[in-house]
């Protein structure tokens, strides 16, 4: 097993990544700025360095500090956690030249599944389901280009190969604004991400979205872990997910399970992973692949009853996957709510004192959380707080769980969305279940 793990990470996931690694024996150092030195996962990690000032750029993307603290500590590994640089391919790579162990998969993967059009591609000869699209780049020539929207059909979505979180995206729904449109989100994804690529895909219009877990070893062996519906987006942001997706055809759901397994040994995949599909009218479409742990996985982990986790440590160290296939059986359903230091209204961050923290509790119910009383969210990083996890032998079953779990959750001194999700719980479409991803912003607009 790993020796000791250098934990790139803050919040939540930093605690979460401590967790596992305590189960397993390794030992663990933190990594803070200066205003997160009271963070609960310093506190309880062997050892601490601090790596810079609040900026994130300065800190947790700061990759010689991070590399001389892996150094000084005498460290094995490191585990990059979500956000930050858990996407960034030359940190991976410079890593493992420095002689430590990247927890995830190779720079070269990482590579191919941050640029969109290879990872489409990738995909495509791996047997994955994409959406019609331009098939690579988009060509100069307007007729061309003209061509292949009238091939895929009106509405059209122009994509930045680079793009991510969300941003370089622009829909279109006739010829008169093509050309323009293209040209529009090419200067913007050149601005915004050094790069000017677009491509170009059928713009599905009331999909959800429903991801698919894996894990790979590397050494040929790959499994998945079933399905997650994070259709309830605002922004682009998931706000609850559960898994497994509810009303999915099951000829459908097992296709497209094992062309996921398929892909991680065609393309030598290793540690965890997520496909992000849109699903419409029965049909999975991929649209991008996540190289790392998700802020959603433990309702994977509720389910399945495997430690995501745990299992990238195990796979970081070189041991072969823990499971089989046949080994993962899913049981049972799970939710999880996002909690934020945020205005459940107006959005607005709501940094500050946490003067006190009650978790709630009981069968089912799971908190991975960072808070304590007395602690102080700064206002420089993510607003998310809390992951509030239910679990129940049936859908309905962990759903009631967690309303009264929400009902229970006390968290003075900020602002947080617990309103907006014991709104969400409520809500009869969201009860029934497979919205699509308008669904929550059409909500919040009535
Ligand atoms: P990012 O890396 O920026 O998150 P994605 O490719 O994952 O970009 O797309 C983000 C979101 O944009 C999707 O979750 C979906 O809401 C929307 N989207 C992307 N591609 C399409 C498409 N072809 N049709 C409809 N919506 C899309």
């Amino acid at each position: 097993m790993l020796d000791k793990v250098v934990i790139a990470n803050r919040g939540e996931i930093a605690l979460r990544i401590l967790r596992a690694c305590k189960e397993l024996g390794i030992k663990t150092v933190a990594i803070h700025s200066q205003p997160d030195r009271d963070l609960m996962h310093v506190r309880l990690a062997d050892q601490a360095v601090c790596i810079g000032p609040a900026s994130s750029a300065k800190s947790y993307l700061n990759i010689p500090a991070i590399i001389s603290a892996a150094e000084v500590t005498d460290a094995t590994a490191i585990h990059p956690g979500y956000g930050f640089l858990a996407e960034n391919a030359a940190f991976a790579d410079q890593v493992e030249q420095s002689g430590f162990v990247f927890i995830g998969p190779t720079g070269d993967v990482i590579r191919m599944m941050g640029d969109k059009v290879s990872a489409i591609s990738a995909m495509k000869t791996a047997g994955v389901p994409t959406v019609p699209g331009s098939d690579g780049a988009l060509p100069d020539d307007p007729d061309k280009i003209h061509a292949i929207a009238k091939r895929i059909g009106y509405p059209v979505i122009i994509k930045a190969a680079s793009g991510g979180g969300g941003r370089g995206m622009r829909v279109v729904h006739s010829e008169a604004s093509l050309i323009s449109s293209i040209h529009v989100t090419q200067s913007e994804a050149a601005a915004a991400f050094g790069d000017p690529t677009v491509y170009m895909e059928k713009y599905l219009e009331n999909p959800r979205h429903v991801e698919i877990q894996v894990l790979a070893d590397g050494q040929g062996n790959a499994i998945h872990l079933y399905d997650r519906d994070c259709s309830m987006q605002r922004r682009h942001q998931k706000v609850v997910e559960e898994a497994p997706a509810p009303h999915i055809d099951p000829e459908a759901r097992r296709q497209v399970l094992q062309s996921c397994v398929d892909a991680c040994i065609k393309i030598g995949y290793r540690g965890a992973g997520t496909f992000e599909f849109l699903y419409e009218n029965g049909g999975f479409y991929f649209i991008e692949m996540n190289t790392r742990v998700q802020v959603e996985h433990p309702v994977t982990e509720m389910i399945t009853g495997v430690d995501i986790v745990k299992e990238q440590l195990r796979i970081a160290a070189g041991l072969p996957l823990s499971y089989k296939q046949e080994d993962i059986v899913a049981r049972g359903h799970s939710f999880e709510c996002r909690i934020n230091a945020e205005d459940a209204k107006t959005f607005l961050p709501s940094p500050g004192k946490v003067v006190h923290f009650h978790a709630p509790g009981g069968n089912g119910v799971r908190v991975d959380s960072h808070l304590y009383d007395g602690y102080t969210v700064p206002p420089h990083y993510d607003s998310l707080i809390a992951k509030l996890i239910t679990y129940g032998e049936d859908r309905e079953t962990a759903l009631v769980r967690m309303r009264n779990a929400l009902d229970e959750m006390l968290i003075e001194g900020i602002r947080t969305n617990i309103a907006l999700h014991q709104d969400i719980v409520r809500d009869a479409h969201f009860i029934k279940g497979g919205m699509n991803i308008h669904y929550l912003e059409k909500k919040l607009e009535l």
